[in-house]
């Protein structure tokens, strides 16, 4: 079962991959900042002001050096314009305390100011490659939905057992490009409304299509 999952997602994702700059790079710093932008925003509306960011800031050191209020207007497009004043103290941090680099060190990420679970695991999965899985709404949907693993927290993001089911779905050698697939497939096959169960490649191991039938 889960050589199929693996298997099936990574064979759909070749064909249906999203592309989006921040899955161009290498560097943590612009990932993290990607990773900020996208918290609760459609990614396609992230593109323009990532790509600004990323062109006019390249350095953490440069985005430290900004006026609050210009960054709040280039962040103007996407709202929440907090993540203005929460980008300004993590890069004023890493700047001061790690000489501009970003720590390939997940408790070093989470002690970065705003920087939580989901943001410091794909930092760690998509600048460093780590194994592990990035544990968001819409992994902990796919996780319920076709194993039937679910959460009894209030808050399933911080749910550490709901993590490591998920790393040990994530097939190792792969977790990037896995998680980007997964991101993929529940973003345009298992929505959260109205999912395409009919076009979908691993309908035969769901468990919520299994009852549904
Ligand atoms: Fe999601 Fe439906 Fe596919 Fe199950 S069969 S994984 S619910 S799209």
């Amino acid at each position: 079962m889960l050589i199929t999952f693996q298997n099936n997602i990574l064979n759909w994702w070749k064909n249906n991959k999203r592309v989006f700059p921040w899955r161009e790079t290498r560097d943590p710093y612009k990932i993290l900042c990607s990773e900020i932008l996208l918290q609760q925003t459609n990614a396609e509306k992230v593109v323009p002001v990532y790509n600004k960011i990323a062109s006019d800031y390249p350095e953490p050191a440069d985005l430290s050096k900004v006026e609050t209020a210009e960054l709040e207007k280039i962040i103007q497009p996407l709202g929440l314009l907090k993540r203005a004043e929460r980008l300004k103290k993590i890069v004023a941090e890493i700047t001061q305390k790690y000489n501009g680099i970003i720590p390939a060190d997940e408790k070093a990420l989470l002690k970065l100011p705003g920087v939580g679970n989901y943001t410091a695991n794909a930092v760690m999965c998509f600048a460093f490659e780590k194994q592990v899985g990035v544990l968001d709404t819409n992994t902990i949907r796919i996780l319920a939905r076709v194993f039937d693993i679910k959460s009894d927290k209030a808050r399933p993001r911080n749910d550490k057992n709901l993590q490591n089911e998920l790393n040990e779905v994530i097939p190792s050698s792969e977790s990037k490009i896995f998680n980007y697939a997964l991101l993929d497939f529940a973003a345009l096959i298992c929505t959260a409304e109205n999912p395409e169960c009919r076009k979908c490649v691993i309908s035969s191991i769901c468990i919520y299509y299994g009852n549904k039938e």
